[in-house]
């Protein structure tokens, strides 16, 4: 896609700092990381996000994802590693290029992406009955 940023460090048009790349798959340091070493790894095919990536093409990147992590432990020396995808606006989704973010993390480190308001009685059965249902 002419206007990915992505697309563009696919193609070499962007620098980037590369640390694997197979026949799907990139996999490059994020330019303004969470903490050093947060690594993207996206398809090298353009794909918006997890909504419109097939399944095959997942396992791809799923499998990168596998190999990176315990390199990016080794590499840092951090305690722990974050996985995450960002899927469009509401989730803070910035570039439209599917990607998932390994983020190396360090006991004490500050970051608390997580956390939050316990379920009121009988709401989460409700909640997660209606995911049950909307599986195909
Ligand atoms: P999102 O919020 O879409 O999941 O995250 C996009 C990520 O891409 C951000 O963490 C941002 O720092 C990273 N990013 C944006 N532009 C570039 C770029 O040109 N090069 C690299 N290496 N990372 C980028
Ligand atoms: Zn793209």
């Amino acid at each position: 896609m002419d206007d990915c940023i992505f697309c563009k460090i696919v193609g070499g048009a962007i620098p980037a700092e590369k640390v694997y790349e197979d026949g799907q798959t990139l996999a490059f340091l994020d330019i303004r990381p969470t903490n050093p070493g947060h690594t993207l790894v996206i398809p090298k095919a353009h794909y918006r996000n997890v909504f419109d990536i097939p399944l095959d093409v997942w396992g791809a990147v799923m499998q990168t994802v596998h190999r990176l992590a315990p390199a990016i432990i080794t590499a840092t020396g951090a305690g722990g590693l974050n996985i995450n995808t960002n899927n469009d606006e509401a989730a803070n989704q910035l570039v439209f290029h599917s990607h998932v973010h390994l983020i190396p993390r360090f006991t004490g480190d500050g970051h608390q992406p997580w956390g939050g308001t316990p379920y009121a009685p009988g709401e989460a059965a409700t909640l997660a009955e209606k995911i049950k249902n909307a599986q195909d």
